[in-house]
């Protein structure tokens, strides 16, 4: 059975990294591109990254149930498609959503056979160093996320897997183990029964 894989983690812990790695390195894994009303940084491209829209526009899609969960987070809104996750699902992909805590909760209630991952860095410390060198936020929006870091930290119990990023190829390869591993999972259905016999 297609899995929906939930990963989370404080901003800056390596998550977009880990998750375009764990992707090259696995087959059969397709990357839930969100849409944001964020701005694109720099370097992020529509589509690849993120599908960036208005609020007007985020706003319709809400009101039309087009999210299969979505938050708002530092002032802006992100989304995951519900009708593309449910597409690749059913053409036997297994799914990976990159959200933060509030949408995974949102997943949690109306999908709870869905895996949940939790990366952090080693310590709260390299957290810190690593949203610094990025350099994408000014002070107080780097302030607010180590604040709402330190939140989503302790908030981590509905998870099933701790990944810690010290090591990157050391975190990827954890996560590359985690989705093998459900993969091999005794199926939940009966469909895999039914057609064994
Ligand atoms: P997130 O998506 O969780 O906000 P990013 O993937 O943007 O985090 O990573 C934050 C910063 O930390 C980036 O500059 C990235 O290159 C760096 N980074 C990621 N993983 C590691 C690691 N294991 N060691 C050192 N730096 C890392
Ligand atoms: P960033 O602005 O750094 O790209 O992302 C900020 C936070 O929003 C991250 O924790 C990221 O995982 C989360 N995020 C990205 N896309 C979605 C989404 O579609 N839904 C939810 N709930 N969170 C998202």
């Amino acid at each position: 059975m297609p899995q929906l894989i939930v990963v989370s983690a404080p901003s800056g812990a390596g998550k977009t990294t880990i998750c375009r790695r764990l992707v090259e390195k696995v087959g059969g894994l397709a990357y839930s591109v969100s849409y944001t009303t964020r701005k694109p940084r720099p370097k992020e491209k529509e589509g690849v990254d993120y599908f960036f829209c208005d609020r007007p526009r985020f706003d319709a899609m809400i009101e039309a149930g087009e999210f299969l969960e979505w938050a708002e987070v530092f002032g802006n809104y992100y989304g995951t498609s519900r009708q593309w996750v449910f597409k690749q699902l059913e053409n036997g992909l297994d799914v990976l959503v990159d959200i933060e805590i509030a949408g995974a909760r949102q997943i949690k209630n109306t999908f709870p056979e869905a895996v949940f991952i939790f990366i952090v860095p080693p310590t709260f410390e390299e957290l810190v160093h690593r949203l610094e060198l990025r350099g994408t936020e000014g002070e107080s929006e780097l302030r607010q996320r180590l604040e709402q870091a330190r939140t989503e930290i302790e908030a981590h119990k509905m998870y099933d897997y701790l990944v810690i990023n010290d090591d990157l190829d050391r975190a990827v390869q954890d996560l590359v183990t985690v989705v093998q591993a459900e993969r091999l999972r005794l199926p939940k259905s009966d469909q895999f029964w039914r057609r064994f016999f």
